[in-house]
């Protein structure tokens, strides 16, 4: 459950923008989350709206964009996206694999009013 953290430094971010930007309002805010990170975002979403209350942010939309976890196998040079737990590539069965993408979490951009 490292979502209550990944959370609260998210809305950390998002408020400290908004403020410079001159917001009264944040309506909405764009996140990307890698299929390696682990986060869910129902409750990146619950953690939101309890930690948002009383901030400029409160009511805000909440956008996931879900990268899928992708890989270069280091036999063969291909690239493939990871199934959930099934780390060996499609093409060559090898088990060397190099994540390059999917580790991603950040905020994309905010919407403020
Ligand atoms: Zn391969």
């Amino acid at each position: 459950m490292h979502e209550l953290a990944i959370t609260q430094s998210m809305l950390d971010l998002v408020l400290k923008q908004a403020e410079e930007a001159g917001a009264k309002k944040v309506g909405k805010i764009n996140l990307v989350i890698g299929g390696m990170t682990g986060v869910v975002g129902d409750c990146v979403q619950f953690y939101f709206k309890f930690l948002g209350q009383g901030t400029i942010a409160e009511g805000a939309v909440l956008s996931f964009t879900k990268v899928p976890t992708a890989a270069r196998c280091q036999s063969c040079g291909k690239h493939f996206e990871v199934e959930e737990f099934a780390w060996a590539c499609p093409h060559c069965g090898g088990n060397s694999l190099q994540i390059v993408a999917g580790k991603e979490l950040f905020v994309e951009s905010i919407e403020v009013e």
